[in-house]
């Protein structure tokens, strides 16, 4: 794909409405596809970086990229808020409308990664995705565009979920094969799927080579096992 585009200098910013595509559309100058030193009013072209010989070549291009703006609620601790510098956090709001989720499921806290945000004077219908952490410069998102805070319950809950959406411990289900041990590893596992329950937590010797058993409480309710290894108690 080969477009030529004129850029306007500073008035403003060309808009382009790319398809769906597996490569990066790189910026390069109309004669010979040279990469550009500095973007200039001017015409250049937009090229697939797989029909290029020298994609990358000298460790920086300019690229075409999708961007989107729209609200987002912020996760970055108060103690960071006074930076100018640096990088804030955000998950990205995510209209109701359209997203096919069964809103009764959702306002009942039944997805493990998603939170559905209370109507507020400023928005409705709107849920955030727990794991859709986007990096914004604190100078982009202003603390004075400010409309809304969360209570402390609130955030608690939120916090909550992201910790089980982010920090769920790996294990091997039923059936996958044992990988060779690591350095500290004992060879014992047990399944963490139980060690969320007020019940026994099974603990299993298990060969390398051979495939992970089924975990009998989690057969019980439905659930898969979770065979996590047990390392050798030591020294931090
Ligand atoms: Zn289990």
């Amino acid at each position: 794909m080969t477009i030529v585009l004129s850029l306007a200098r500073a008035d403003g910013v060309p808009l382009i409405l790319l398809p769906p595509l597996d490569a990066l559309v790189l910026v390069r100058s109309t004669h010979y596809k040279f990469p550009l030193e500095h973007l200039k009013a001017g015409e250049v072209l937009l090229v697939d970086e797989l029909g290029l010989d020298d994609p990358f070549e000298r460790g920086s291009e300019y690229a075409v990229v999708t961007v989107v703006r729209g609200k987002a609620m912020l996760i970055t601790p108060t103690c960071d808020l006074d930076q100018e510098d640096g990088v804030w956090a955000v998950w990205p709001w995510r209209p109701l409308e359209g997203s096919g989720l069964d809103v009764g499921n959702l306002n009942a806290g039944k997805f493990a990664n998603l939170y559905r945000l209370p109507d507020h004077k400023y928005f409705d219908s709107v849920f955030i995705d727990v794991t859709d952490i986007r990096p914004v410069r604190p100078k982009q998102f202003p603390l004075r565009s400010r409309i809304a805070s969360i209570t402390r319950e609130a955030e608690n809950d939120v916090l909550e979920r992201f910790h089980r959406a982010m920090g769920r411990v790996w294990g091997y289900e039923e059936g996958e094969t044992v990988q060779p041990l690591g350095k500290y590893e004992t060879g014992i596992f047990r399944c963490a799927q139980c060690n969320l329950y007020d019940v026994t937590v099974p603990q299993r010797s298990l060969q390398p080579g051979s495939p992970a058993p089924e975990c009998d409480n989690c057969k019980k309710i439905g659930r898969s096992a979770q065979w996590y290894p047990l390392a050798k108690h030591r020294p931090q």
